[in-house]
């Protein structure tokens, strides 16, 4: 990895993967398959100008995830995750309204 690369938050990364997730990932925890590290998604440091996203580990820097859009196609490699967990008591940004 190049140090001298600049990188944004894994929040950066929301709009993108919004269109893949109901939920917000980026509040997710995931492991990273390399160090074993376990962080928030938003934590990832993200490099939005490479061929698509690319999520990159904040400790190590090994590869997390991998987005990439071709046409109406989009291609995700989660493979740098030992998982990713989403805690589903915490309200999600949505646009349904309850009635009381
Ligand atoms: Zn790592």
């Amino acid at each position: 990895m190049n140090a001298s690369m600049n990188y944004l938050d894994g929040n950066a990364a929301g709009g993108e993967l919004s269109r893949i997730f109901a939920v917000d990932i980026t509040s997710a925890e995931g492991q990273c398959v390399n160090c074993g590290e376990r962080r928030r998604f938003a934590e990832a440091h993200l490099y939005p100008d490479c061929p698509g996203l690319v999520a990159r580990c904040a400790l190590c820097g090994h590869v997390l995830l991998r987005l990439v859009t071709i046409e109406q196609r989009v291609f995700l490699d989660l493979r740098g995750m030992t998982y990713l967990t989403l805690d589903t008591t915490q309200p999600q940004q949505s646009s349904t309204q309850v009635s009381i």
